[in-house]
């Protein structure tokens, strides 16, 4: 049986595997005509547990609970703009909204050179969300972990009897205090909208990595456990971002792989036309002749996963398959497209920078 590390930074390649081991469906072609968004039509949302109860919940147009949040463990880049993206197309769909900003769990689930003391997590909470604000959030959806209610505490020590320590340990492998508190909260998270007092039973989605499916396991398990007649979460798996280079994760720990929120706008033009693995062949000639290579290139998957419009990301797709468009064009217009978006995101970020320490510290 596979373990996946929901703290590690592995690259995951073969899904198909992992899908068929862990019991997840792939999304099918209804889901996607039926909801009609960018990130299930490119192929970037790939696979759900019982999503198909939340479809039919805004088929009908009924609530369900929208619930996802981020770690707040180092810089946001672009990589982490997809929950937000999910988050909000959820809310349009006329969900009820949780968005956790997970610092307690940031701090007691990395090591100390990451993330040393509480504090260090906070500064990051206060970041990371005023992004998450400029890019689109609503400040009356979101909530800090370590601000919670009182029932939201006793509630994650209440779950903890439904975890025995073998099922613990098939899940993930090793015990570790921190990152078992982590994952109490995680559970809390997911599953506390639906207890009295907050949005109550209902179908929830929370869309995640694959790699989080261990989270996803648990909480669905100690769901089916507790007295509370839980609607068993949903959730979906969306792809992550790769790094800039070849083979490589978009992470916070690595400069060069990642185009960063607060990246300034030329820095990102450099990155993008110096630093970023591309698809393209040896010569322009050979280009012409065979076409580029989007499948493997960096540059396309910045459209792939940023670009808001459909039409124009298959337009690059198709001329540069067709060998009409060459690379250094291509990472030209990438740059200018990264480069504008950064500039109008720094102007919100710097008006939801105090919105954001007021969620944080109260
Ligand atoms: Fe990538 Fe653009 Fe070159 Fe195609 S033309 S391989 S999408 S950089």
């Amino acid at each position: 049986m596979s373990k996946l590390n929901p703290w590690g930074s592995e690259v995951i390649t073969d899904y198909d595997k992992l899908f068929k081991e862990f019991g997840l469906e792939r999304i099918p072609e209804e889901f996607v005509k039926k909801l009609k968004f960018r990130l299930f039509e490119r192929g970037l949302v790939i696979a759900h547990r019982d999503f198909d109860k939340v479809l039919a919940r805004i088929e009908k147009k009924q609530p369900f609970i929208n619930m996802t949040g981020i770690a707040t463990s180092g810089k946001m880049h672009f990589g982490h703009k997809i929950d937000v993206d999910l988050f909000v197309f959820f809310k349009r769909c006329g969900a009820k909204n949780y968005f956790g900003i997970a610092d307690i769990d940031a701090y007691v689930s990395r090591p100390d050179d990451k993330i040393p003391d509480l504090a260090t997590a906070k500064k990051y909470a206060i970041e990371n969300l005023a992004h998450a604000l400029a890019l689109g959030l609503d400040p009356k959806d979101v909530y800090a972990q370590s601000r919670q209610t009182s029932r939201y505490f006793e509630f994650s020590h209440e779950l903890s009897k439904k975890i025995t320590e073998n099922t613990y340990r098939a899940i993930y492998g090793q015990i570790d205090l921190g990152k078992i508190s982590a994952v109490l909260l995680q559970i809390a998270d997911i599953i506390h909208p639906q207890l009295k007092g907050f949005a109550g039973v209902m179908p929830s989605v929370t869309g995640i990595g694959l790699e989080q499916d261990p989270h996803a396991r648990i909480t669905r398990d100690v769901a089916r456990k507790l007295p509370y007649g839980l609607n068993l979460p949903s959730f979906i798996y969306f792809k992550h971002q790769g790094g800039l280079q070849k083979g490589t994760k978009m992470s916070s720990s690595e400069p060069l792989s990642a185009i960063f929120l607060s990246d300034k706008p030329e820095d990102a033009e450099y990155k993008i036309k110096r630093k970023t693995f591309s698809g393209g062949r040896n010569t322009p000639e050979e280009q012409k002749q065979l076409g580029g290579q989007p499948d493997i290139c960096k540059v396309y998957e910045m459209y792939l996963m940023h670009y808001p419009d459909t039409k124009k990301d298959e337009d690059i797709f198709k001329r540069c398959t067709s060998g009409k468009l060459m690379c250094k064009d291509c990472k030209q217009h990438c740059a200018k497209f990264v480069k504008d978006f950064l500039v109008d995101h720094q102007k919100k970020f710097a008006k939801t920078e105090n919105i954001a320490r007021g969620i944080i510290l109260g």
